[in-house]
């Protein structure tokens, strides 16, 4: 629910952020203010300046005040400095606030010249925000080798794709693709494509259909016009939403939603494109697009048409164009741009229509602790994750005879997840990275934990640990993946 003022107005945080972003958004704000719609706004701070100040986060607490108390934000682009914080200040705010739904939506404009002009391509790109690589695990698990953590929920999967389902429908789309690896990443991945599959039956009017992500991204570019609604994992849309920005024109054009159970926060896809910043020159058509989503979150759908229709009509007359697609020797001012789209207020293209939209029912999720209580579980085994010089013909004989009077045998090594021990005759490039698995030698029992830190205790007489998995089994399905090579 929006916070309302006691003028009545909705109230909104807005973050005018780095570079070009002050720009954007005071365009976006102009416009908005134009329609006459009741907003109020409150100015907070994010991203370099807040670095600089010493805070490393780059998010300071009143910012975190204002959204937790409005629920909405228009923001624009943050820098990440180099050397003040480690963080991404966007990342940041997207995580705190649990915006697991990242909504790109990418559509043929009028005047906007690409290789696909003509072909209607008018699709969204439904991005999972906050679990997957972005989680940001990353460890350094030798001097050589690194390694980032891809945590993949099956709350945080099955709440993306109803999202995608039910966004389908408050926009009026009719298909919905699920594009994942999960034909590589069957226990990550296919969690995605395994929620989505389930979900899609609650969902019988729309067309749901599962894609490999690396056809997706090759049919794209090929036959983009397919697409209608395309949910997919945090990496995956990541990428694909940059491809399709690039098919309608460019960053300057892409807008984007962060959607949470309570939280929105709405930007551009594009960053704060310093070399832009201060000369009136850069294209506010972005952020202007996430403001128009913003208004329809707000439930102002009259607003959000009305600053719909007049893009639509300024980008057809032709007779403003920023430097992006004019060029910037004669591009028009991001200032007079925006005072040609407010001209343009109450008119309506006969050509180019604008959708109806119905407010969007969101995922109802539970405060609770997503705690998934199998009624059978089993631990197998252990992958014991060494570090050594040893060549895997040497290093297997030596965890052989360690762990010889344990309940434990060593059924493996890996390397690079390849088996190389005992040898398949595999040509492997070996690294000082091996993950050495172990299971218990009676197939039907269950392993305790002292006996994985009894086993600990002999390999690290001899060699350096640095991580362990358990095997699990859960419901008598396997918890974990063989090694390439393995049996
Ligand atoms: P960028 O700021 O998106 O700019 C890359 C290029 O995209 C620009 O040089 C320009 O292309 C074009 N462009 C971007 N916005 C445009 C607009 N509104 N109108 C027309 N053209 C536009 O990417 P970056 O240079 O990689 O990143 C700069 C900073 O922004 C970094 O600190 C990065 O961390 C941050 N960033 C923030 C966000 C965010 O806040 N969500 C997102 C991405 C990046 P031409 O050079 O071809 O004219």
């Amino acid at each position: 629910m929006p916070y309302v003022t006691e003028s009545g107005k909705k109230l909104v945080t807005v973050i005018p952020g780095d570079g070009i972003g002050p720009e954007v958004v005071n365009a976006a704000r102009t416009i908005i203010e134009a329609t006459g719609v009741a907003i109020e706004w409150e100015e907070r701070h994010a991203g370099a300046s807040v670095f600089r100040q010493g805070l490393e986060s780059g998010v300071p607490a009143e910012t975190i005040q204002s959204i937790n108390k409005t629920r909405v934000a228009l923001k624009g682009p943050l820098e990440t400095p180099v050397g003040f914080g480690e963080k991404s200040a966007n990342v940041t705010l997207r995580k705190l606030f649990e915006t697991y739904a990242n909504v790109r939506p990418a559509r043929e404009l009028p005047g906007i010249t690409t290789p696909y002009t003509g072909r209607g391509i008018d699709l969204v790109v439904v991005r999972e925000n906050v679990e997957d690589l972005y989680a940001g695990i990353e460890h350094m698990q030798t001097p050589g080798v690194a390694q980032c953590l891809k945590l993949i929920s099956h709350k945080g999967s099955e709440k993306i794709a109803r999202f995608a389902f039910e966004f389908a429908r408050s926009e009026g789309r009719k298909r919905v693709h699920c594009a994942t690896k999960s034909n590589i990443m069957k226990m990550t991945e296919g969690a995605l494509k395994r929620a989505f599959e389930s979900v899609a039956k609650e969902y019988p009017d729309i067309e749901a259909q599962h894609i490999i992500i690396d056809n997706c991204a090759h049919q794209l570019v090929k036959r983009p016009e397919q697409f209608d609604v395309i949910v997919t994992t945090n990496m995956n849309g990541d990428i694909i939403s940059d491809l399709t920005s690039a098919l309608i024109g460019g960053l300057g054009f892409a807008p984007s939603a962060n959607i949470g159970t309570e939280v929105a926060i709405f930007e551009a896809v594009h960053g704060s494109a310093p070399k832009y910043a201060g000369k009136n020159v850069i294209n506010p058509t972005a952020l202007l697009g996430s403001a128009i989503m913003m208004l329809r979150h707000l439930g102002e759908f009259e607003a959000a048409a009305a600053i719909e229709h007049a893009l639509l009509v300024t980008l057809e007359e032709g007779k403003v164009r920023t430097g992006d697609v004019a060029g910037y020797d004669k591009g028009t001012s991001t200032t007079d741009y925006t005072k040609a789209i407010i001209a343009n207020l109450g008119k309506k293209s006969k050509k180019w229509h604008v959708r109806e939209y119905k407010p969007i029912k969101l995922p109802q999720v539970t405060k609770e602790l997503d705690f998934v209580k199998p009624s059978v579980r089993r631990v197998l085994g252990v992958d014991v994750f060494v570090e050594s010089p040893l060549l895997p013909e040497a290093l297997g004989k030596s965890l052989e005879e360690l762990c010889a009077s344990t309940p434990l045998r060593l059924k493996m090594i890996s390397n690079r997840g390849t088996k190389v021990y005992p040898s398949t005759g595999a040509i492997t490039d070996c690294v000082d990275h091996h993950r050495c698995r172990f299971f218990l030698r009676e197939e039907q029992g269950e392993l305790k934990d002292d006996q994985i830190l009894d086993l600990l205790t002999r390999v690290s007489t001899k060699h350096r640990w640095m991580h362990i998995e358990k095997l699990q089994s859960f419901e008598n399905q396997s918890g974990f993946t063989k090694a390439q090579g393995e049996d």
